[in-house]
């Protein structure tokens, strides 16, 4: 039978995390800040603990979905954690999920970061995906969606949370640009977006090879070489501004490029590049 379960913070993805735990069938317990938004929840089978010390004691596992890190430390400041296995879902960046974790580990917690890359409807679906980070998980939290254990370190689930976003909005934008241009022909939005579609899948296609590039550090030229993608890189910037569509995102691209080769580079294959990502600390 599944284990019981504690969810502390029952805003829109708490609420959504504590519905997932009921109906997969997990006894839940849960506590808000505001006690009455727990009610549609104990109409669903919760029950709600009258402190967050009697949550705190529940037993089994602690999810913790806030607003921010910051709610989070206010919220367990005074609160006794020895003894308590935590999952922080909430949102953040990785120095601050590391800080989290030897402060919970300090006051006697077992302490597991997560991220969720999921809208709350989606939750208790495989398409949401929920990222765990620190000690292996020795609960079962599948009633909320696909889980991953990414490793030990603490930061781990926030640092592929925001890379993802990086990801997300790169395409978007990249996707929005090509929009634009076509626009200016006439072709719509959903039309131009099939083939779109089809450009995003091709070169997704290509990270594991060029993964393997970047692992080995060495970049030999099999399929195009830098200086030829300039060439290409400098009629996305001129069709952009010839059609009166913004170039700003074309010119960062050339640019990065541009630095590489003067580097002596443009021989070398596209993902040499994350030398110009790395750089932004030297
Ligand atoms: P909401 O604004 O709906 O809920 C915020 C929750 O935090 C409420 O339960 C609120 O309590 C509680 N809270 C805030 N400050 C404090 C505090 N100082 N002490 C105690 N409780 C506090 O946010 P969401 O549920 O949407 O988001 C929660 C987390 O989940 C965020 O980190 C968000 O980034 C993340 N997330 C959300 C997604 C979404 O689509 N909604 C998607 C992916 C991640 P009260 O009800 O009393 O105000």
């Amino acid at each position: 039978t599944p284990a019981p379960v504690t969810v502390l913070g029952l805003g829109l993805m708490g609420t959504a995390l504590a519905r997932a735990f009921l109906k997969a069938g997990h006894p839940t317990t849960v506590w808000n800040r505001t006690a009455t938004k727990a009610g549609p929840l104990v109409a669903e089978g919760a029950r709600l603990a009258p402190t967050l010390g009697d949550a705190l004691e529940a037993g089994g596992v602690t999810i913790v979905c806030l607003t921010d890190y910051p709610a989070v430390r206010e919220l367990l400041g005074d609160a006794g954690l020895e003894g308590t296995t935590l999952v922080n879902l909430t949102s953040g960046d990785s120095a601050q999920a590391r800080e989290t974790a030897v402060w919970a580990e300090k006051r006697g917690a077992r302490y597991l970061d997560g991220a969720i890359m999921a809208i709350p409807s989606s939750i208790g679906t495989d398409e949401a995906a929920i990222l765990l980070s620190g000690p292996r998980p020795d609960f079962d939290l599948g009633a909320l969606g696909a889980v991953s254990h990414l490793g030990e370190d603490p930061g781990l689930a926030s640092l592929y949370d925001v890379a993802g976003l990086a990801m997300m909005w790169s395409i978007l934008n990249a996707w929005l640009q090509g929009t634009a241009m076509l626009k200016t022909a006439g072709v719509d939005a959903a039309t131009y977006a099939v083939f779109a579609r089809q450009i995003a899948v091709g070169v997704a296609g290509w990270l594991p090879g060029y993964a393997e590039q970047v692992d080995r550090g060495s970049f030999p030229a099999e399929v195009s070489a830098l200086e030829t993608d300039a060439r290409a890189m400098a009629h996305l910037v001129e069709e952009s501004e010839a059609l009166g569509v913004d170039a700003g995102l074309p010119k960062l691209i050339k640019a990065m490029a541009d630095r590489a080769i003067a580097a002596g580079h443009g021989g070398e294959q596209y993902p040499v590049l994350i030398r110009e990502f790395e750089r932004a600390g030297e």
